[in-house]
């Protein structure tokens, strides 16, 4: 076997590259991180982190990447539901008596600084180079190669990083990413936001989501979501009159001028699948995936970058114990991921399950998702826990499976009680019994919604 000449080689420096490398490197190990293309991205993914997710990247040491790139503090959500709306504060971090605040920002600014800093650690080497192959000796992976050089670069372990679209991923495993949705996002300049300093998740019975968050003191991001595994055409017009038609009209009066302002530069629309990954199962010598290549959810919830962080950390701390000989052994490796996909279960996974279960409820599409959505939404009305509970697992501060358990089906059971007192309302005795039949197919959506996903999960 060739002599490898770093511990570690990570493809990819999007988000969770240069946090596992930066991590890697402040425990001694040599990293050499190579990422296709170091100009500044610009994509509508990951422009809002969750609180959790800052104090993360604290733990990485990587704070300093929210500096000097004009981010917009963000202390909790405004959901609004047909025009009547719930404020939903971020709750203090344990232990703390002041609000958790998120940011919002500009995803490239951000990009560029977890580059800088991370090249800046000693012991990470980042290069622009596009990977082209991952090279395997006896059974064992040993490094890449590269379009740019044509000797071969080789390590200990190869990362591979390389976000939605991996081709590694699919060279190494069969699971595929389902696509749920897309959203299509563009910029609002100078919006009149009802709750400034807010997340905004517009929701109604008969449209699709929207999500709307600032990105900087001036600027907001509006991502909608439209509920098709293809696009209309951008080309000839299509999506735009899509949005006109289908987002535009349910928007708040004030934000309304903003958008159509805004979809005036067709140019400036950007689009995204919305897919969803369970974190992938493989067994190769050598070889470790993390990120959006193992594992994705639902952007709804603004969490991707929070469990990427989280993966890179937990990961990164237990590699890093690890002597070069203990790295090199397979046994040893087997070990640590066994360690990290157990850690990983009391938070990435309450992360990616809540984005899922929330979009079915938020995007609801039949009568009984429906009736999920209402109560959802009269849930978070009553104030308290009843929105402590959930704020605390969406900002990542202290997500627990069965806190997400507890509330998801306290939500459902408050649906049902709802949909009753609607329905009784509205036809009487007649309207008990339907109620009465849809309390069974409710409770059966509610964990259709939330049970398969979950198990896919914590089998991980
Ligand atoms: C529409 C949308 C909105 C989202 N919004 C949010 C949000 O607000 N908050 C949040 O926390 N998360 C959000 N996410 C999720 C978040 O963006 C991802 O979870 C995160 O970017 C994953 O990081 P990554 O490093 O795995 O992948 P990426 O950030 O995609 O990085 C992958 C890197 O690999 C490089 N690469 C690929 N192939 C090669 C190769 N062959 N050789 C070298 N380099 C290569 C790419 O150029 C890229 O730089 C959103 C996702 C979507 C789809």
């Amino acid at each position: 076997m060739a002599t490898p000449s770093y511990d570690f080689i990570i493809v990819g420096a999007g988000v969770v590259g240069p946090a596992l490398a930066t991590n890697l490197a402040s425990k001694g190990k040599t990293v050499l991180m190579l990422e296709r293309d170091l100009s500044e991205p610009d994509r509508i993914v990951g422009e809002l982190l969750q609180p959790g997710g800052i104090q993360l990247l604290e733990k990485l040491g990587l704070g300093a990447a929210l500096d000097g790139i004009d981010a917009a503090p963000i202390t909790g959500y405004e959901v609004i539901y047909e025009k009547n709306s719930v404020n939903i504060p971020y709750p203090p971090p344990p232990h703390q008596t002041k609000p958790a605040v998120g940011k919002g920002f500009h995803h490239g600014r951000f990009v560029m600084n977890l580059r800088r800093l991370s090249s800046e650690t000693e012991g990470v080497t980042l290069k622009q180079a596009t990977v082209t192959e991952i090279i395997e000796k006896d059974g064992r992976i040993v490094g890449v190669k590269t379009k740019e050089n044509p000797e071969p670069y080789y390590a200990t372990i190869t990362c591979v990083c390389d976000g939605t679209n991996s081709n590694f991923r699919k060279q190494f495993v069969q699971t595929r990413p389902v696509v749920k949705s897309h959203f299509v996002g563009t910029i609002l300049q100078n919006p009149d936001l009802q709750a400034p300093g807010h997340g905004h998740c517009i929701i109604g019975s008969d449209f699709s989501p929207m999500l709307i968050y600032s990105i900087s003191p001036t600027e907001a991001r509006i991502l909608c979501n439209v509920p098709m595994a293809t696009l209309p055409s951008k080309g000839n017009g299509d999506l735009k009159k899509w949005l006109e038609t289908n987002s535009l009209p349910h928007l708040p009066v004030p934000l309304q001028k903003s958008f159509a302002k805004a979809l005036e530069d067709e140019s400036q629309l950007r689009s995204m699948p919305n897919q969803y990954l369970p974190a992938i199962q493989y067994d190769v010598q050598g070889l470790i995936i993390l990120g959006d290549a193992m594992n994705m959810r639902h952007p709804l919830t603004g969490g991707g970058m929070t469990v990427g962080f989280n993966d890179a950390y937990l990961l990164s701390e237990a590699l890093g114990r690890l002597s070069s000989d203990e790295l090199a052994s397979h046994s040893h490796l087997q070990i640590i991921l066994k360690e990290f996909r157990r850690h990983r279960k009391g938070s990435s996974v309450v992360i990616n399950v809540l984005s899922i279960a929330l979009y079915h409820l938020f995007a609801a599409d039949s009568p009984e998702l429906k009736i999920l959505q209402v109560g959802c939404f009269e849930y978070f009305k009553c104030g308290g826990e009843h929105i402590r509970g959930p704020a605390s697992i969406i900002s990542a501060l202290t997500p627990s499976v069965s806190l997400l358990f507890y509330h998801f089906f306290a939500v459902a059971f408050f649906a049902i009680r709802l949909n009753f007192v609607s329905k009784i309302k509205e036809s009487g005795l007649l309207g008990f019994f339907i109620a009465f039949y849809q309390m069974f197919t409710t409770l059966w959506t509610a964990a259709g919604v939330f049970l398969p996903f979950l198990f896919k999960e914590l089998l991980y």
